[in-house]
Protein backbone atom coordinates (compact mmCIF):
# COMPACT_ATOMS: atom_id res chain seq x y z
CA UNK A 1 0.00 0.00 0.00
CA UNK A 2 1.14 3.51 -0.48
CA UNK A 3 2.63 4.95 2.39
CA UNK A 4 3.38 8.41 3.44
CA UNK A 5 5.14 9.99 6.60
CA UNK A 6 3.51 13.40 7.86
CA UNK A 7 6.38 13.77 10.62
CA UNK A 8 6.90 17.03 12.81
CA UNK A 9 10.38 15.88 13.77
CA UNK A 10 12.96 18.50 11.38
CA UNK A 11 16.12 15.44 12.22
CA UNK A 12 15.65 13.96 8.66
CA UNK A 13 16.11 10.23 9.66
CA UNK A 14 13.00 9.00 7.69
CA UNK A 15 14.82 9.95 4.91
CA UNK A 16 18.27 8.91 6.12
CA UNK A 17 15.93 5.64 6.71
CA UNK A 18 15.16 5.11 3.36
CA UNK A 19 12.01 7.05 2.87
CA UNK A 20 11.63 8.86 -0.34
CA UNK A 21 11.96 12.70 0.21
CA UNK A 22 8.70 12.99 -1.56
CA UNK A 23 6.79 10.55 0.45
CA UNK A 24 7.99 12.61 3.15
CA UNK A 25 5.72 15.52 4.98
CA UNK A 26 7.56 17.41 7.24
CA UNK A 27 5.34 19.37 9.12
CA UNK A 28 7.92 21.37 11.24
CA UNK A 29 10.11 21.91 8.18
CA UNK A 30 13.52 20.57 8.67
CA UNK A 31 17.06 21.14 10.20
CA UNK A 32 18.73 19.89 7.13
CA UNK A 33 18.16 22.94 4.69
CA UNK A 34 18.85 26.71 5.39
CA UNK A 35 16.51 29.17 4.39
CA UNK A 36 17.08 33.28 3.90
CA UNK A 37 14.70 35.70 6.35
CA UNK A 38 14.58 37.89 3.65
CA UNK A 39 14.80 35.86 0.10
CA UNK A 40 13.76 32.57 1.20
CA UNK A 41 16.27 31.24 -0.77
CA UNK A 42 17.19 27.31 0.64
CA UNK A 43 20.07 25.37 0.29
CA UNK A 44 21.66 22.17 2.00
CA UNK A 45 22.68 23.07 5.79
CA UNK A 46 26.80 21.66 5.04
CA UNK A 47 26.88 24.57 2.68
CA UNK A 48 26.16 26.90 5.55
CA UNK A 49 28.32 24.99 7.86
CA UNK A 50 30.94 24.72 5.52
CA UNK A 51 31.15 28.47 5.75
CA UNK A 52 31.17 28.52 9.12
CA UNK A 53 33.93 26.34 9.27
CA UNK A 54 36.19 28.37 6.88
CA UNK A 55 35.90 31.61 9.01
CA UNK A 56 32.28 32.96 8.26
CA UNK A 57 31.16 33.89 11.81
CA UNK A 58 27.66 34.25 10.74
CA UNK A 59 27.11 33.46 6.55
CA UNK A 60 25.17 35.96 4.89
CA UNK A 61 22.72 34.85 1.99
CA UNK A 62 25.03 34.57 -0.88
CA UNK A 63 21.47 35.99 -2.72
CA UNK A 64 20.72 39.32 -1.35
CA UNK A 65 23.22 39.48 2.00
CA UNK A 66 20.40 38.57 4.36
CA UNK A 67 20.10 36.43 7.61
CA UNK A 68 20.20 32.48 7.32
CA UNK A 69 18.49 30.51 10.22
CA UNK A 70 17.28 26.45 9.94
CA UNK A 71 14.48 25.75 7.49
CA UNK A 72 12.60 24.61 10.54
CA UNK A 73 9.26 26.08 12.02
CA UNK A 74 9.42 28.09 14.65
CA UNK A 75 7.78 28.05 18.07
CA UNK A 76 5.15 30.34 17.52
CA UNK A 77 5.48 30.47 13.68
CA UNK A 78 2.74 29.54 11.28
CA UNK A 79 3.30 25.98 9.44
CA UNK A 80 4.21 25.74 5.86
CA UNK A 81 0.10 26.24 4.47
CA UNK A 82 1.53 24.09 1.43
CA UNK A 83 2.62 21.15 4.10
CA UNK A 84 -0.48 21.28 5.94
CA UNK A 85 -2.82 21.42 2.96
CA UNK A 86 -1.27 18.23 1.42
CA UNK A 87 -1.25 16.24 4.97
CA UNK A 88 -4.30 17.13 5.53
CA UNK A 89 -5.51 16.02 1.69
CA UNK A 90 -3.67 12.66 2.43
CA UNK A 91 -5.55 12.29 6.12
CA UNK A 92 -8.98 12.21 4.20
CA UNK A 93 -7.61 9.87 1.55
CA UNK A 94 -5.84 7.57 3.72
CA UNK A 95 -7.58 3.90 4.58
CA UNK A 96 -5.25 3.53 7.53
CA UNK A 97 -3.71 6.89 9.89
CA UNK A 98 -1.75 5.66 12.04
CA UNK A 99 -0.16 8.46 14.92
CA UNK A 100 2.95 7.04 16.26
CA UNK A 101 4.72 8.48 19.50
CA UNK A 102 2.97 11.76 19.48
CA UNK A 103 0.83 13.36 22.68
CA UNK A 104 -1.82 14.77 19.92
CA UNK A 105 -2.11 17.76 21.81
CA UNK A 106 -0.73 20.85 19.75
CA UNK A 107 -2.98 21.66 16.73
CA UNK A 108 -2.62 21.72 14.07
CA UNK A 109 -0.82 18.71 13.58
CA UNK A 110 -2.82 16.62 16.09
CA UNK A 111 -6.40 17.45 14.75
CA UNK A 112 -4.82 15.27 11.44
CA UNK A 113 -5.50 12.41 13.50
CA UNK A 114 -9.37 13.85 13.35
CA UNK A 115 -9.95 14.47 9.62
CA UNK A 116 -8.62 10.55 8.88
CA UNK A 117 -11.13 9.58 11.04
CA UNK A 118 -13.64 12.00 9.89
CA UNK A 119 -12.69 10.33 6.15
CA UNK A 120 -13.29 6.51 7.11
CA UNK A 121 -9.73 6.06 8.03
CA UNK A 122 -8.72 3.45 9.92
CA UNK A 123 -7.28 5.15 12.79
CA UNK A 124 -4.61 3.43 14.88
CA UNK A 125 -2.58 5.01 17.70
CA UNK A 126 0.85 3.95 19.05
CA UNK A 127 1.36 5.98 22.32
CA UNK A 128 2.73 5.15 25.55
CA UNK A 129 0.52 7.82 27.10
CA UNK A 130 -3.71 8.66 26.72
CA UNK A 131 -4.34 10.83 23.89
CA UNK A 132 -7.14 13.07 23.49
CA UNK A 133 -8.17 11.04 20.17
CA UNK A 134 -8.25 7.77 21.99
CA UNK A 135 -11.84 7.36 21.88
CA UNK A 136 -12.12 7.58 18.40
CA UNK A 137 -9.33 5.50 17.75
CA UNK A 138 -9.85 1.54 16.14
CA UNK A 139 -6.63 0.71 18.11
CA UNK A 140 -4.73 2.01 20.72
CA UNK A 141 -1.45 0.26 21.47
CA UNK A 142 0.56 1.38 24.23
CA UNK A 143 3.58 -0.96 23.74
CA UNK A 144 7.17 0.16 23.17
CA UNK A 145 6.97 1.49 19.72
CA UNK A 146 9.85 0.09 18.84
CA UNK A 147 7.67 -3.58 19.22
CA UNK A 148 4.64 -2.35 18.26
CA UNK A 149 5.44 -0.73 14.81
CA UNK A 150 7.00 -4.42 13.30
CA UNK A 151 3.72 -5.98 14.50
CA UNK A 152 1.23 -3.33 13.21
CA UNK A 153 2.77 -3.36 10.00
CA UNK A 154 2.94 -7.22 9.24
CA UNK A 155 -0.43 -7.11 10.56
CA UNK A 156 -1.24 -3.96 7.98
CA UNK A 157 0.42 -5.41 4.72
CA UNK A 158 0.02 -9.48 4.83
CA UNK A 159 -3.78 -8.40 4.61
CA UNK A 160 -4.07 -7.67 1.52
CA UNK A 161 -1.47 -10.13 -0.46
CA UNK A 162 -3.04 -12.45 -2.43
CA UNK A 163 -2.11 -16.21 -1.18
CA UNK A 164 -0.56 -17.41 -3.87
CA UNK A 165 1.33 -15.26 -6.78
CA UNK A 166 -0.84 -15.27 -9.47
CA UNK A 167 0.24 -17.16 -12.61
CA UNK A 168 2.20 -19.83 -10.87
ZN1 LIG B 1 18.43 36.00 0.80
Amino acid sequence: MPVRVITQNVDGLHQLGGMPDRKVLELHGTARSFVCTGCHTRGPMEDALARVEAGEDDPPCLECGGILKSATVMFGEMLDPVVLGEAVAISKACQVFVAVGTSLQVQPAAGLAGVADDHGARLIIVNAEPTPYDDRADEVIREPIGAALPKLLRGLTSGEQPADPPGV
